[in-house]
């Protein structure tokens, strides 16, 4: 049970900080935490005191800081695309502005990305699929002989919220928005499915051969996290 007690006000300031406070008498100690919404909150047993609390949460405050700026790095997702000129769009992970055009079809071309009047996501997303296949297929051989993997075929489409998958027969499926991406990150997307191909699921010998064929892959996966962020996925392309 949750109780709001009157020496808290509900919030709490120490410096910048502002910490929710309720009480449960079911709490033996102080839980302080940092929510989904950014919101510091402690729940406290009812004998601690006002000065307590303060005194914990400033000894928590490197701890505390260190989680609001995890939040802020993941952020928050980027505002809707409206194709128009001068809005920019990521391909292997450097911004292109866009340049709407009379006629013609979708191009990168002389570091702009035109798109012809009248055009939007669905396009783009065509574009996206159309240059990075041969991208990836230029790419791919290389990982997937360096881990003798036996690859079939490989086909650029939208995957929902998944930057690749594989089937049994051998062939790979990577998401077109992964090409918004830098090449490091498109080749760490490539070789988790490529190491799928040999191990399915995600034991430790599945990150044995990503680690092998890649390693400190753990610093490619937390990039590719934070890098999901920024990326554009209209409705139309999931
Ligand atoms: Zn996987």
């Amino acid at each position: 049970m949750l109780v709001a007690v009157s020496e808290f006000p509900g919030v709490l300031r120490v410096g910048d900080l502002e910490v929710a406070v309720s009480v449960s008498e079911r709490r033996k100690s102080v839980r302080l935490t940092v929510e989904r919404d950014s919101s510091v909150v402690a729940i406290v047993p009812p004998q601690v005191s006002k000065a307590e609390l303060v005194r914990m949460v400033e000894n928590k405050r490197t701890w505390l800081y260190g989680k609001l700026a995890e939040k802020r790095d993941l952020g928050v997702p980027p505002p809707a695309k409206e194709y128009i000129s001068g809005e920019g769009f990521l391909y292997l992970g450097r911004s292109y502005r866009l340049r709407i055009i009379e006629s013609g079809c979708v191009k990168l071309i002389r570091g702009r990305l035109e798109l012809p009047k009248g055009g939007g996501a669905k396009e783009l997303v065509d574009w996206y699929r159309r240059v990075g296949d041969p991208w990836l297929r230029r790419r791919v051989p290389s990982w997937a002989s360096r881990m003798g993997a036996e690859l079939t075929g490989l086909r650029v489409r939208p995957l929902g919220y998944r930057w690749g998958s594989c089937s049994q027969d051998g062939q790979i499926n990577i998401h077109w928005a992964t090409m918004q991406l830098p090449p490091s990150l498109i080749d760490y997307v490539l070789v988790h499915e490529l190491a799928h191909l040999q191990r399915p699921d995600h034991g430790p010998d599945f990150w044995r051969i990503v680690d092998r064929t890649l390693p400190g892959y753990a610093e490619h996966r937390e990039r590719l996290r934070r890098a999901g962020n920024n990326l554009w996925l209209p409705e139309e392309g999931r």
